[in-house]
């Protein structure tokens, strides 16, 4: 009786596995064609300064738009295309897409640094890093407005053997940003000597933050450290008055969240730039 129920559990638990990769597997072959047939597109959104919510950037976020007119976020497929390699050729997509969006911005006189979202193995893929910088230390007047992001997880994981390829990006002029801190292990040894440009601040902690004191604290020792150590801080997920009142407070210079803007597919952000008079559409 009882071997004959462990079994039947086994065979339920083997069915849901089998439909797990079935699943995976129709995701990721779904995704490839989808590179292909331009289903992918950027959504930016900007990051502001605090002070006065003038843009000093943008993040460069990948849509999955299918024909159906659904969009599937990025958590939906990344971490899968992370795990079979596709994300490659997924990134790498997505840093052609960021040069055609800061061309397209330079065109309406937007001059502002845009960013990227990379996988640490993408920065272990040596033809990939070549071509970010030889786009980087070309004669291109948008060549110094690229930064990439990294999740400091990620970044602190295999510490020594990404330390000298952000370095090298970084001694060209492609600005690096550590996503999510707070949520890895970084090393104060590491944070001190790898003088990335910029530090993103976990959007978990910001909403923390207003919760009690300890959450305040954990933020404002994070603005503390960063500063110390050269790194413009920007907060993520700023969705509150309250919020980006306190980050000033706290010292923090720079915002990204709900509160200035959603995330824009290009037509849309351009309507919003019109607005905020940065720039003026002729029609
Ligand atoms: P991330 O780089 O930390 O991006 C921030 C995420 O927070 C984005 O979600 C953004 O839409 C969301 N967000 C921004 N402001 C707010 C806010 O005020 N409140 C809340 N609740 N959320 C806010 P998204 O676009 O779904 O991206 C999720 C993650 O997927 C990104 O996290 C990034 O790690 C990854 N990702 C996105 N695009 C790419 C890509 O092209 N390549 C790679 N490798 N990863 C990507
Ligand atoms: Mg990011
Ligand atoms: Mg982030
Ligand atoms: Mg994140």
């Amino acid at each position: 009786q009882h071997g004959r129920k462990s079994h039947h559990h086994y065979t339920e638990y083997t069915n849901e596995f089998r439909a797990d990769i079935l699943a995976r597997h129709k995701l990721l072959q779904g995704l490839n064609c989808a590179i292909d047939e331009q289903q992918l597109v950027l959504a930016l959104q900007p990051k502001v300064r605090l002070s006065d919510e003038s843009v000093v950037g943008f993040e460069a976020l990948l849509r999955w738009k299918l024909p159906s007119g659904e969009v599937v976020s990025p958590g939906a497929f990344i971490p899968i295309a992370e795990m079979s390699g596709l994300i490659n050729k997924v990134d790498n997509h997505v840093f052609h897409l960021t040069l055609a969006a800061l061309e397209q911005l330079e065109q309406q006189q937007i001059h502002v640094p845009v960013s990227f979202n990379v996988t640490v193995s993408d920065l272990e893929n040596d033809s990939f890093v070549d071509e970010i910088l030889q786009f980087a230390l070309s004669a291109s007047p948008l060549a110094k407005l690229l930064e990439i992001e990294i999740t400091e997880s990620q970044a602190m994981e295999d510490y020594q053997r990404i330390k000298p390829i952000l370095k090298q990006l970084m001694s060209c002029g492609v600005g690096v940003n550590i996503d999510d801190f707070g949520t890895g292990y970084s090393s104060l040894k590491h944070i001190a000597e790898l003088g990335a440009t910029h530090l993103k601040i976990d959007q978990t902690f910001v909403a923390a933050m207003m919760q009690n004191e300890a959450g305040n604290d954990v933020v404002d020792i994070i603005i503390r450290l960063g500063h110390r150590f050269n790194f413009t801080v920007v907060a993520e997920g700023v969705e509150t008055i309250a919020q980006r009142e306190r980050l000033q407070q706290l010292g923090c210079q720079v915002g990204q969240g709900y509160l200035f803007a959603k995330p824009m597919e290009l037509p849309q952000l351009l309507a919003w730039l019109t607005d905020k008079n940065l720039i003026s559409l002729k029609s």
